[in-house]
């Protein structure tokens, strides 16, 4: 559907749960933006109590999200499947790879019916691409999968690059993280790509302790992972240079505002493989 966009469900009949803390609200706040509530403001303030440079953390992973989609639009990826979408901010990832190729599609998936309200924002296509929003969760990757806006927008037969941003630590082993993402990577076709950035306790442990349980206790359980958990989401693929690393040092631009962040305040990896 060239230049077009579909929301396939109607935003105004969901319960948005604004009662309670949701992790895409909460992330937004951290990011400066404003579709967020009293009860995520709370949780949010008590998370930056646990942990004070989680502002600086939300902002580098954007910025590995910007980073990495302008690189594999630069390598000739046209299709991109972004899981855990988050709330729209600009530039959104569509933006970005359009930038550099207008022709890209994408398509956008989310569990919070917060960012199906927002959708319109992600719909707003260059006219040569497309991009498309459905609401899915990753916990159930045969329905994602079958989902029909993915298979009418996407081609699985040439190569899609698989975005799980700041997404996999909301996905506890209970759920089978692991297993999930092997199911996604078997239906991606060869010279596919998966990009991952992931929440770590490998540099300041005990802060991450006390923003797991933060999270845990408004509702939204979650689990970092150390270098080695993570490194195995992407086995049987080959990762890209320069491998998983700290999120800063993914391939950081020369005039990057975060140039003096450091491994610990950001607490996040990141890493690209591409499926031989
Ligand atoms: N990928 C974006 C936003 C990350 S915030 C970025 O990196 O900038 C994490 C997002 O994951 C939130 O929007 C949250 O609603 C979503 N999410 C959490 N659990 C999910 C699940 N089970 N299925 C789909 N999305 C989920």
């Amino acid at each position: 559907m060239a230049g077009g966009g579909t929301a396939d469900e109607r935003a105004d009949v969901v319960d948005l749960e604004l009662d309670r803390a949701h992790s895409a609200r909460m992330y937004d706040y951290f990011l400066g933006g404003i579709t967020n509530f009293p009860a995520d403001r709370e949780a949010a303030g008590r998370a930056m109590a646990a942990f004070p440079s989680i502002l600086i953390a939300a902002r580098s992973n954007r910025s590995f999200v910007h980073r990495s989609t302008r690189h594999l639009a630069q390598m000739g990826i046209g299709q991109f499947l972004d899981i855990g979408t988050g709330i729209p901010t600009s530039p959104n990832l569509h933006e970005v790879a359009q930038a550099t190729n207008p022709r890209a599609r994408v398509v956008y998936t989310d569990n919070d019916p917060i960012v199906l309200a927002h959708a319109r924002a992600l719909l707003r296509s260059h006219p040569e691409g497309g991009t498309a929003y459905m609401q899915a969760d990753v916990t159930d990757p045969k329905s994602l999968l079958d989902h029909r806006v993915l298979r009418e927008e996407l081609d699985f037969e040439r190569p899609i690059a698989l975005s799980l941003n700041a997404l996999l630590h909301f996905i506890t082993d209970r759920d089978d993280a692991h297993g999930i993402v092997a199911r996604l990577k078997d239906a991606l076709p060869s010279g596919s790509i998966l990009t991952i950035s992931h929440v770590t306790p490998d540099f300041d442990p005990e802060a991450i302790a006390r923003l797991t349980t933060i999270y845990e206790s408004a509702g939204t359980p979650g689990q970092a992972r150390t270098r080695d958990e993570i490194a195995a989401f992407f086995d049987g693929w080959d990762l890209l240079e320069p491998g998983l690393t700290p999120v800063l040092r993914w391939r950081p631009d020369p005039d990057e505002p975060h140039a003096n962040v450091t491994d610990a305040e950001a607490a996040l990896y990141a890493g690209i493989a591409r499926k031989p």
